[in-house]
């Protein structure tokens, strides 16, 4: 089926919510003054979206990777390798990724700093110290993420995620020896066995590094071991475009769901300005999604703003997230031809009186000039229950915006 159909699907991080006592008991998208996300509602179809099922309290991982066509059941260990190639590292199918800090032992591996004094420079060069080391068949690639983190890549045959941690999670304890969980996975074992090595191995290199003498002689704490934690195993997954038919980019702020996208071969366009916090240039993001669309089909927008008030519990500060957010939308809006297609939604819920991800259901537009429009007009919690999609799944998503494109193939004669 021909079409030159394009998609933005534009997620406002956390934008779901519940009834907030300083908002006058309603959410801040009742709140919110969205006349753009409005006019969607009233020309479009919309609903409520379970990220992943009723009532499950979804993180921003795995609720992008629902709402992006996977089954976050059946692919996702942990964040290992979406926070490895987030930050930039190759990350195949089969790697085994940790989330890491760089920390402080004694001699007896006695952890005395879990984030070595919370090391701000040198890390770099700690971190090419310890790259790239090979352990039988398996090599070790590290690389320096934001102040004490950084994040491990395991690649070689045969490696499982089954594993225990090192890292004890509090201090004045010894580093503990990574097991498998079951003796009898064989995969997890070779993990484990070769983690432990590496490890030791990052001692015995950092602890006489330049960038640790010079600590030491300043009166710091050596950033002298690496601890990893957070184990996820790449899984073997088919490439966005791939699997939707699409020529897909990515405009996003957090280094989280930037890895995502890498890991599915999605282009990503960086946007100077695009901070993560309440003060992101909206406009800038909404400019590169529009640019974008010169030769890509679909775009996936992440806004985080939303999820940083409601973990805030700032019911005001959601609102007004949410207001230049619904500004991009008029923009994007403008923008669009008569084929194109425009979703409005979020990854889960993060709601004021919670501070946190809720397993409440968010609200879904769908738009397109060609497509249906239902007796919904307004855009919120509440208001989206009156529409036309009724209450879908987040693995709906794609094929809802893949059939309003004309890109999908019909199954059956
Ligand atoms: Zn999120
Ligand atoms: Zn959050």
């Amino acid at each position: 089926m021909e079409s030159n159909a394009r998609a933005i699907l534009l997620i406002g991080d956390g934008m779901a919510d519940r009834p907030v006592a300083s908002l006058g008991g309603r959410t801040p998208l009742e709140a919110a003054d969205t006349p753009n996300m409005n006019r969607l509602a009233r020309e479009g179809e919309s609903g409520l979206m379970d990220p992943i099922r009723p009532g499950i309290r979804v993180g921003s991982d795995t609720g992008h990777l629902a709402i992006l066509g996977y089954d976050p059941y059946k692919i996702y260990t942990g964040r290992g390798p979406f926070e490895a190639a987030g930050i930039g590292m190759d990350v195949s199918r089969g790697d085994v990724s940790f989330r890491c800090n760089f920390a402080t032992v004694d001699a007896n591996l006695k952890v005395l700093d879990r984030r070595a004094g919370r090391i701000s420079e040198g890390t770099k060069e700690l971190a090419d110290a310890i790259n790239g080391i090979t352990i039988d068949d398996v090599t070790f690639f590290f690389k320096e993420s934001v102040a004490h983190r950084g994040a491990l890549v395991m690649h070689g045959p045969g490696l499982g995620a089954q594993v225990s941690d090192i890292d004890p999670h509090r201090e004045n304890e010894r580093i503990l020896e990574a097991a498998p969980l079951d003796e009898q996975d064989s995969a997890s074992k070779k993990t484990a066995d070769l983690l432990n090595q590496w490890v030791l191995r990052t001692y015995e290199i950092l602890k006489d590094h330049p960038v640790n003498k010079a600590r030491e002689a300043q009166g710091q704490l050596p950033a002298n071991i690496v601890l990893p934690r957070g184990v996820g195993i790449a899984p073997d997954i088919a490439e966005f475009d791939t699997l939707h038919d699409v020529v897909s980019a990515c405009v996003v702020e957090t280094g989280l769901i930037r890895g995502i996208a890498r890991y599915l071969n999605m282009d990503l366009i960086d946007v100077p300005g695009a901070t993560g916090g309440l003060d992101s240039d909206l406009m800038a993001m909404a400019h590169a999604v529009v640019d974008a669309l010169d030769n890509h089909t679909f775009v996936l927008c992440n806004v985080k703003g939303p999820d940083v008030a409601g973990h805030d519990g700032d019911g005001q500060a959601k609102v007004e997230a949410i207001q230049r957010i619904d500004q991009m939308v008029g923009y994007l809006y403008e923008n669009l031809g008569d084929t194109d297609v425009l979703v409005v939604t979020a990854d889960h819920s993060t709601p004021c009186v919670v501070k946190d991800h809720s397993g409440d259901a968010v609200p879904i537009v769908f738009w397109s000039r060609r497509g249906r429009i239902d007796d919904c007009t307004e855009f919120n919690e509440r208001a989206v229950t009156r529409g036309g999609v009724g209450r879908i799944r987040g693995t709906d998503v794609m094929p809802l915006i893949t059939q309003l494109m004309g890109v999908q193939e019909k199954f059956g004669a």
